[in-house]
């Protein structure tokens, strides 16, 4: 079964238009930030845009059909594993971090966040944020954010087209602007704000910290992982792919797409595609579906053999 998805968009006051622009939503705000392409979460479920299940959300969908369309890793979650964004920056996100599953579990009740960003496209010096330049403790972190000097301490990661940043649960992170990226996460919503560079709103508020559940939860320290996809480029019949990430919680990879490329959709995992540029068609024994820029599809687990055809690039993502 191949569902389109229809995305949901949020226009937080840091986002451009891009998603507009370049990917031709219609999306009805004057600022887009994020498009939510994969989503079962309360704050922005996708809802079915094609065959029988077309109005219904994609969690009544599984409801409806049952767990068994979430494969055998996705079975393993009570919730809905995974949450696939695109986001633009227009301008600085706030400094953030994440807990991992055990804190978030017990203290916010849902998932914690690891997640993944693809760097889709930015502007010549573009830069985001990425743990520290060294070590910190506890203590310093704090004062840090205290006294104003916060932002010495951070590390600063020039970023280009087609890098891939791992951020592990307790990894300081934040998006610098002008990123158009994609983001593979956990399905949570939960982000602890660390430093907003003291940015005050139209009536003059700031925004509220989170400084003591983000100490608990901050690893200060140097990243562990570099800037770039965990695979190499492997060429195929009909393109190319390359992983871009392989963890307990997700697997994802680019294909690029000239020509036709199969993959078998079996019984471990639903399959998300999401197509960052190009056309084509998607197929199985029993559908026929085409795909444009900006689409995005979930596949039940056990639907078989799977064909694409045209010219595109889509990222593909798994449990
Ligand atoms: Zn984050």
């Amino acid at each position: 079964m191949i569902l389109k998805l229809k995305p949901v968009f949020k226009d937080y006051i840091w986002g451009g238009n891009k998603l507009k622009t370049d990917f031709g939503f219609d999306t009805g705000l004057d600022k887009t930030a994020e498009g939510w392409m994969l989503s079962c979460h309360k704050d922005g479920e996708n809802t079915v845009e094609n065959g029988g299940f077309e109005g219904k959300t994609l969690n009544e969908v599984i409801e409806i059909c049952g767990r068994e369309i979430l494969g055998k890793n996705g079975r393993r979650f009570d919730f809905f594993p995974i949450l696939i964004k695109l986001i633009d920056a227009k301008d600085n996100l706030s400094i953030q971090v994440h807990p991992d599953n055990d804190y978030a579990l017990r203290v916010e009740g849902e998932y914690g966040k690891t997640e993944c960003w693809y760097i889709i496209d930015c502007e010549e010096n573009a830069e985001l944020i990425y743990g520290f330049k060294r070590e910190l403790t506890k203590d310093e972190f704090v004062k840090k954010i205290k006294d104003n000097t916060f932002l010495d301490a951070v590390n600063r990661v020039k970023v280009h087209k087609g890098d891939l940043f791992f951020i592990e649960a307790g990894t300081l992170h934040a998006i610098g602007k002008g990123i158009l990226l994609c983001e593979i996460q956990q399905n949570s919503n939960t982000t602890y704000r660390v430093y907003d560079y003291n940015r005050k709103d139209k009536d003059g508020n700031t925004r509220p910290l989170h400084i003591e559940k983000a100490a608990e939860v901050t690893k200060c320290e140097m990243p562990k992982y570099g800037t770039k996809p965990s695979g190499k480029e492997i060429k195929t019949d009909g393109g190319s792919f390359r992983e871009l990430v392989s963890c307990d919680l997700f697997k994802a990879a680019r294909l690029a797409l000239s020509g036709e490329m199969h993959f078998d959709c079996g019984n471990e995992s639903f399959v998300s595609l999401l197509v960052l540029d190009g056309e084509g068609k998607i197929e199985n024994a029993d559908e026929t579906l085409a795909f444009k820029k900006g689409d995005s599809f979930f596949i039940s687990a056990g639907s078989g053999r799977i064909s694409l055809s045209g010219n595109a690039e889509i990222i593909k993502t798994s449990v």
